[in-house]
């Protein structure tokens, strides 16, 4: 069984999107804060649901990398939010 067709995240100007009508949309799409505005300084609180841990994030410029915590343990759902 083979997954169903996704749209890549970006499209180049270049192509076309697809012709189907009905692309569903994932709210899991959505990318998390550390992963966005990646070119500045950015503050990011994280929790983790499973054991109520929490942390802040300290990114630099080019730091996109998640929470070691979310790494380290990936069945535990982190939520994260920015700060500044
Ligand atoms: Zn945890």
């Amino acid at each position: 069984m083979s997954p169903p067709v996704s749209a890549p995240y970006g499209w180049s100007k270049d192509s076309e999107p697809p012709a189907i009508e009905d692309v569903e949309k994932s709210p899991d799409d959505s990318p998390e804060p550390y992963e966005v505005d990646v070119d500045e300084w950015r503050i990011v609180s994280a929790e983790c649901c499973a054991c109520e841990e929490e942390t802040t994030l300290y990114l630099e410029p080019g730091d996109d990398s998640a929470w070691e915590h979310d790494e380290q343990h990936p069945s535990h759902l982190v939520h994260y939010w920015r700060v500044e």
